[in-house]
């Protein structure tokens, strides 16, 4: 069958895709390695849309939770990966969870038995030169991946992401961080947060204490490049040496005392919008429960709420805020676009939602029809704003769905009727923008 896009990868973002653009009229070639001789790491069947892991997609609350919200934005957009989910839903309080095999059957069944999608067994080593979307997810191939690097250059595809933790801004208590620049140089840019000799010794007690998440097998050789050390792993080396590296407290005057405080905790801005701050430095595989319990005893982060938390794997993502333009081509050679969880989105849904956008924008593009990405008040437009320009690009790691990535709503509510507030107005938004795709106009 001739086609008119290649999607390559038959993960959650490829099989979304693929039925996206089938049904919008365009014929696909699915090109999907496993069942053709090869596998990644993780995956164990030839099945499309296999969750490799957790068979969860999160919370379906989609009045207090983002990523519900991303759930009833996807539904709204006819995604297959949401229907197959709710066909095959197995009882998990608010969380929608699936059984995983049934699930990958019936999309695997559903993109199979498509008219306009022929699925391709088969390894693509190269860049194509015709429309193209890559949604090789985590694991892509590495010549492939190779291919990607050599067209994008250098350092813009990682193998590895090393996830410091990221705070809601409004969450940090400013009556005893503050904002300043070591020796006050350049703008009072980072957020501060001072611990005492006591405080800083208990706290690197409970970094040796505290549980760690293990490296899979193939993840053993996971190097640890310079300036990306887990902080549990300095500490381990001696108690001094988080003081003189990222817990350095030089040149940082605290106005409450006038002094340098023992040690500091730095928080920096991590989104245009300025509502999520990343603690610097501080990537590590401490367990999630443990990283909410130990960063919680940092002065300033008692009511620390998290909007990602720490984490090393293997994981191929392209440096998306830098590379991509708003419709996710590749700016370099924009017959390319990506999808899933390459483009640093990260999990299940948030991979199968940016296929949507990327087979949604190409066929427009294809037909010649003018498309605008959702807004930003959305959970799909804030997942996509921050992936194509809204994240900083010089210290861009996965991210998932989540309120801090949409402009605060003018409220001083409560925290769950601001949670309201934020999908109030994101299904209103959502709801105009749905309008205007079904009128699509000319380019
Ligand atoms: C070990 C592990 C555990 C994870 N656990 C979770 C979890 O619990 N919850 C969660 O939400 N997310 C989890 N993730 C992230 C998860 O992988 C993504 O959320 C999701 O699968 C990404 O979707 P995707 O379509 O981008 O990639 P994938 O689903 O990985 O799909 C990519 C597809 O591309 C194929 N492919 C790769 N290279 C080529 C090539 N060169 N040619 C042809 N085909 C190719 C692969 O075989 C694969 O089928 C985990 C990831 C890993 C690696």
């Amino acid at each position: 069958m001739s086609f008119d896009v290649q999607i390559i990868g038959g993960g959650l973002a490829g099989s979304e895709a693929a039925w996206q653009l089938a049904e919008a009229g365009l014929r696909v070639r699915l090109s999907e390695m496993r069942g053709g001789g090869d596998t990644t790491p993780a995956h164990e069947t030839d099945r499309l849309a296999e969750m490799v892991c957790s068979n969860s997609f999160r919370s379906d609350d989609a009045e207090h939770n983002a990523v519900g919200l991303l759930h009833q934005e996807m539904r709204d957009l006819g995604s297959l990966i949401m229907r197959a989910a709710d066909q095959h839903r197995v009882p998990a309080g608010s969380a929608l969870a699936v059984d995983r095999e049934k699930f990958a059957e019936e999309v695997t069944r559903t993109v199979s038995d498509h008219p306009n999608i022929a699925i391709v067994r088969e390894r693509i080593d190269a860049l194509p030169d015709h429309p193209t979307i890559i949604a090789t997810g985590p694991l892509t191939g590495s010549a492939l991946a190779e291919a990607i690097a050599v067209e994008t250059g250098q350092g813009a595809l990682a193998f590895f992401d090393a996830i410091a933790p990221i705070i809601h801004r409004d969450s940090v208590d400013m009556d005893v961080a503050w904002m300043a620049a070591r020796w006050d140089k350049g703008g009072k840019d980072y957020i501060n947060c001072p611990l005492d000799k006591p405080q800083y010794e208990d706290f690197i007690a409970a970094l040796n204490a505290g549980e760690k998440m293990p490296f899979k097998e193939w993840e053993k050789d996971t190097p640890y490049f310079e300036g990306c050390m887990p902080i549990e792993v300095m500490a381990e080396r001696g108690p001094e040496t988080l003081r003189h590296g990222p817990m350095k407290p030089v040149g940082l005057d605290n106005p409450r005392t006038g002094r340098w405080p023992y040690a500091v905790v730095q928080l920096r801005q991590d989104n245009a919008l300025g509502t999520l701050w990343n603690m610097v430095g501080f990537q590590t595989k401490l367990k999630h429960g443990e990283q909410v319990r130990i960063f919680r005893t940092i002065p300033g982060l008692e009511n620390a709420e998290f909007a990602r938390l720490g984490g090393i794997h293997r994981n191929s993502f392209i440096n998306s805020p830098r590379l991509l333009d708003s419709e996710l081509r590749l700016k370099s050679k924009p017959s390319i676009r990506f999808a899933g969880q390459i483009t640093g989105c990260e999990g299940y849904v948030e991979s199968a939602a940016v296929g949507i956008y990327a087979a949604r924008s190409a066929a427009a593009e294809l037909r010649g029809e003018r498309f605008a990405a959702p807004p930003i008040e959305t959970a799909l437009g804030a997942l996509l704003a921050h992936i194509t320009g809204g994240a900083d690009a010089e210290t861009y790691q996965p991210m998932n769905v989540n309120f801090g990535l949409m402009p605060p709503p003018d409220t001083r509510a409560k925290k769950a009727d601001r949670k309201k507030a934020y999908t109030d107005r994101a299904r209103a938004a959502f709801a105009v923008w749905l309008d205007t795709l079904k009128v699509a106009e000319p380019a």
